[in-house]
């Protein structure tokens, strides 16, 4: 992996004694949550990805992409209108230059730290960001099957690490089926280091008739605060400052489903 960011309690500034503690500190291997584009990881794991720092886990997310193959750049650039903002917009009389996929991809990325931080800042566990850089809208089994490895044995080498991604089953795109398949290879291929997963369903599949191919439940907040952060990364996929890098693009790639999460914070996965 080339690149990767701690954002620990320590690191964040806050002191982890200043959160409750109560919750059990399992002695257990490293959770690795993969996701297939920045936002996926708010998207589909978010709650789960706060529950596990809330324990004092050590929790890692894999961004197999930087998500610059995003339709969203042309509604930033002015060519379309997303329904969220209700205008096109007008770079230059907003004051940005419009966005290249490398800028969008910055953005985006941004956009996923960010959310992160709002989901583990505090909590006596530790959360690790990770990025394989794999070309959007490519991603195959295989070379998440790669990029899930080389962070695993980066984190525990040779060791378990339990796998949380997305589904191979319930959902639609390419990218994401493929990272839910990875999980499920290595599974098979490695069943002593890689037999715990859990696959995530992203809000838009919560209704879809695939759900009975798979035996599925619900990961909802344990309290307030976890679902106050679940709600704190939603808002942060809708900051708009051009100025300071931040184009909302979550809100206007996937508003819909950022509103679901909004009004009911949870997760669905199955086995
Ligand atoms: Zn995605």
């Amino acid at each position: 992996m080339r690149r990767r960011t701690l954002l620990s309690a320590a690191a964040l500034g806050v002191a982890a004694a200043a959160y409750p503690a109560a919750r059990a500190v399992a002695a257990t291997a490293p959770a690795l949550f993969v996701a297939a584009h920045p936002d996926d990881e708010t998207l589909a794991m978010s709650t789960a990805i706060a529950e596990h720092v809330a324990a004092g886990q050590d929790v890692h997310v894999l961004l197999l992409t930087d998500g610059e193959g995003s339709g969203t750049i042309n509604v930033i650039n002015g060519t379309t209108t997303s329904p969220w903002w209700g205008n096109r917009h007008v770079p230059t009389a907003e004051g940005y230059a419009p966005l290249t996929a490398t800028t969008l991809a910055a953005a985006r990325v941004i956009e996923a730290q960010t959310a992160l931080r709002c989901l583990a800042a505090g909590l006596p566990g530790t959360l690790t960001v990770h990025r394989a850089s794999l070309p959007d809208g490519a991603v195959t089994s295989a070379t998440a099957q790669a990029a899930i490895v080389a962070v695993a044995d980066q984190i525990a080498p040779g060791g378990v690490v339990r796998l949380k991604g997305h589904s191979p089953t319930v959902d639609n795109h390419a990218d994401h089926l493929a990272a839910g398949q990875a999980m499920v290879a290595l599974a098979t291929s490695n069943p002593a280091r890689f037999s715990d997963r859990r696959h995530y369903i992203l809000p838009m599949y919560w209704t879809d008739s695939r759900l009975s191919l798979v035996t599925e439940s619900w990961d909802g907040p344990t309290d307030a605060g976890i679902a106050a952060r679940v709600r704190a990364a939603v808002r942060s996929y809708g900051a708009w400052s051009p100025a300071q890098g931040s184009y909302a693009i979550g809100y206007h790639s996937v508003a819909t489903m950022l509103d679901q999460l909004m009004s009911t914070p949870k997760c669905l996965q199955h086995p």
